[in-house]
């Protein structure tokens, strides 16, 4: 992708938020050039905006919020993951409400409807971060690294002590098919027996059967089962990729997450801003003829970095 994407025109859905339990109502809606993401709160006075940035962010157990001047947009991450994954950079977001709907608890509804709108070019390139140099968060046992590579890929693991976990490594090579096919339909998950302390703590009020695999303590309680085997693995990547558009840009470089989470996802996108000498942003190359490529010698013909 060469130059910076929105989508052609509104769409709408609604549902129910995961944590809040509010009834919610979205639209998506195109943005200018260089807009970035950015969330308008309907319901509060002024329509204050929000824009999806690493300074924006605010703290939040088991999902990502941004928030300023105390008006918050919870539960950002699988709307975002979709938006990166279809390579959408401008986007306003109209919502009611203080929390994304969960719909099915995957990206794939999100996915449904920027396709439905239709995605644009728009008349700017891209530009990229790239890593030049490694860049690493650890926290205990958990970690996560940005290493340089000419293509974006993760690979993360996952490590839970349940039968139908356990460990789980997930490779992913950075693509819009792979995004859509592989990763945008899994879905998130959570265990029963912390169901209760998650009310306590006024979390997961919207969770039910139909937007969350819950897991008892030998197996699943969703009937229809799990659209992979690995479908709690694949649901992390989706999450890391939703939280790295709190980096403004598309990313350029080879990530590995050992049981990582949203907090340590947004501490590598941190990390990753702080660490200036170690990233370098570049503009998405010039598209080329055909013609044209037969004319240049091999050595100018670099392959492109990221579709
Ligand atoms: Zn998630």
């Amino acid at each position: 992708m060469q130059f910076q994407q929105t989508i052609r025109k509104p769409v709408t859905c609604s549902g129910v938020g995961l944590h809040s339990g509010c009834r919610v109502s979205v639209t998506l809606m195109p943005a200018p050039l260089d807009t970035g993401i950015v969330f308008i709160r309907k319901d509060v006075s002024g329509s204050p905006k929000i824009q999806v940035s690493i300074e924006n962010i605010r703290p939040s157990l088991l999902s990502t919020t941004v928030g300023i001047d105390g008006v918050q947009v919870q539960t950002i991450e699988h709307m975002l993951a979709a938006a990166s994954g279809l390579g959408i950079d401008n986007l306003l977001v109209e919502i009611d409400a203080p929390e994304l709907p969960a719909l099915d608890g995957s990206a794939q509804s999100f996915v449904s409807l920027m396709l439905e709108a239709g995605i644009v070019s728009q008349d700017r390139r891209r530009s990229y971060l790239k890593v030049v140099r490694p860049i690493e968060v650890i926290e205990g046992n958990k970690r996560i690294a940005i290493r340089p590579a000419s293509k974006s890929s993760v690979t993360y693991t996952i490590d839970y002590a349940h039968p139908l976990i356990g460990r789980q490594t997930y490779d992913y090579d950075w693509s819009r098919d792979a995004f859509v096919e592989d990763i945008a339909p899994a879905r998130t998950f959570g265990f029963l027996q912390e169901v209760e302390a998650l009310w306590e703590a006024g979390l997961g009020l919207g969770g039910s059967l139909q937007n969350t695999l819950i897991l008892s303590e030998e197996g699943l309680l969703n009937e229809d089962g799990l659209r992979f085997a690995d479908e709690f693995v694949r649901h992390k990547i989706l999450d890391l990729i939703g939280d790295m558009m709190l980096l403004g840009v598309p990313v350029i470089g080879e990530i590995e997450a050992v049981r990582s989470g949203h907090a340590l996802h947004a501490r590598l996108v941190s990390r990753i801003l702080e660490s200036r000498d170690n990233w370098v942003l570049v503009p998405a190359q010039a598209p080329v003829s055909a013609g044209r490529l037969r004319e240049l010698p091999p050595s100018l013909v670099a392959s492109p970095q990221r579709d």
